[in-house]
């Protein structure tokens, strides 16, 4: 069955056409600047990436823009468009209302709408792509899979923040969590690879992307995770803080005169480890800079990595042991430097890391020692892939 795998953000969307039978990615590309002028990026498999410049006035132009090139005569990948069985969307955040994916209908947009408040950037740019598809595509089956929804299993100890009770009564103020897409396939990806019974295993993920979390997922449920009400609680990321005393932004805003806008920009744009080494958000830049004497990018990246140490040794206590630890998307996959420094503060757990398997590049590889207490892996993330497994799990 072909699924059609899209993620849409206000401005941009993104999509994969992938074949479930074989898992095979058809075609993969993007549209960016909508409502604005129009650029289309376009690649089919095994082909050359086109880019195209095309006017897009709105999301529905530019899902027919995919459509088009999809079935093109020339650079398509299908003869027609009936071939498209079901389109599964990201969806943010589905709050308390989702636990898992679901069919789209009226019932379930509504409901995605009720949780705009809680994912003001993201669930009405979500809702945009799904209507685009219900106008130009009527009739296909599509599906809404949640970045909260994995994580709905965490208990109440987990999600309560420690401040008036009535804020999650009123507004529905708790820890969510996101890139739960993510931190699923990982984990059931871990537990295929090692060997381990997903459950009876205990399992931390750590999603070390340019946004970053780390959750602990015990027999295959997401008990803990390191993102909050929003994406901005947690490790240090890109430009986002993370974790910091709530006081500094009085304490910012009173020094600086700023304002809560002000302040939260510092804090989710301007921050991190740009923020803190002044050389980039990418760790390329960044463990290129060290290497070459760059004092904030090596107290970046440090602090980085002690970050990720202390969420680990979180995740150990609250799932009383560990079996595995996987490191996933761009920096965990790709970052040995990082996987170095922070398995360096885990040796209590008997972990050692076998630095050269650390530092092959290598899809699905133990990176510690076979007489290492507990196994670390890279286990690259595919959250499109997940978005179609569900979809087709749902409509089956
Ligand atoms: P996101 O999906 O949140 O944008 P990614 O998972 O794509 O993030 O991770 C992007 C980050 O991965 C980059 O900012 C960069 O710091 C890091 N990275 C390090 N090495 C590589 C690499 N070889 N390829 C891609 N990203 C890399």
């Amino acid at each position: 069955m072909k699924v059609l795998v899209i993620n849409c953000g206000s401005s941009s969307l993104k999509y994969q056409l992938i074949d479930s039978d074989t898992e095979e990615v058809l075609a993969v590309g993007l549209c960016e600047r909508i409502g604005i002028d129009g650029r289309f990026k376009y690649k089919p498999e095994g082909g050359e990436e086109l880019v195209i410049e095309s006017a897009m006035p709105t999301h529905k132009e530019a899902i027919k823009v995919v459509l088009d090139a999809l079935a093109h005569e020339e650079y398509g990948v299908i003869k027609s468009l009936s071939e498209i069985k079901a389109v599964g969307h990201r969806v943010v955040h589905g709050g308390e209302k989702f636990a898992s994916s679901v069919i789209i209908n009226d019932e379930v947009m509504k409901a995605i709408e009720e949780c705009n408040d809680l994912a003001p950037l993201h669930n009405p740019a979500n809702l945009i792509g799904i209507n685009a598809c219900s106008a130009i595509m009527p009739g296909v089956v599509q599906v809404a899979v949640f970045d909260t929804a994995f994580h709905q299993t965490m208990p109440r100890k987990a999600y309560i923040y420690g401040i008036p009770y009535g804020y999650y009564e009123k507004y529905k103020i708790r820890r969510y969590g996101f890139h739960g897409t993510s931190h699923s396939y990982v984990s059931k990806e871990t537990a295929k690879f090692l060997g381990l019974d997903i459950n009876n295993s205990k399992i931390i993920v750590c999603h070390l992307g340019n946004g970053a979390s780390i959750s602990a997922v015990l027999n295959g449920e997401s008990i803990d995770t390191s993102m909050g009400l929003t994406p901005l609680e947690g490790l240090v990321m890109g430009t986002r803080c993370g974790d910091i005393d709530p006081a500094i932004m009085e304490f910012i805003a009173k020094k600086e005169n700023l304002d809560i806008n002000q302040i939260m920009h510092i804090l989710n744009k301007e921050s991190g480890v740009e923020g803190l080494s002044a050389v980039s958000s990418d760790f390329r830049d960044l463990t290129a800079a060290a290497e070459e004497g760059n004092e904030r990018a090596q107290i970046a990246l440090e602090v980085f990595s002690y970050r990720v140490a202390k969420y680990i040794g979180a995740y150990v206590a609250a799932m009383n042991g560990v079996d595995a630890i996987a490191f996933t998307a761009g920096i965990g996959e790709n970052t040995h430097e990082v996987r170095t420094m922070a398995c360096s503060y885990l040796g209590y757990l008997g972990i050692t890391l076998d630095e050269k398997e650390n530092m092959r590049r290598k899809e699905n590889v133990v990176i510690s020692t076979p007489d290492s207490k507990v196994k670390v892996c890279i286990i690259p993330t595919n959250e499109e892939l997940a978005i179609c497994r569900e979809t087709v799990a749902l409509i089956k």
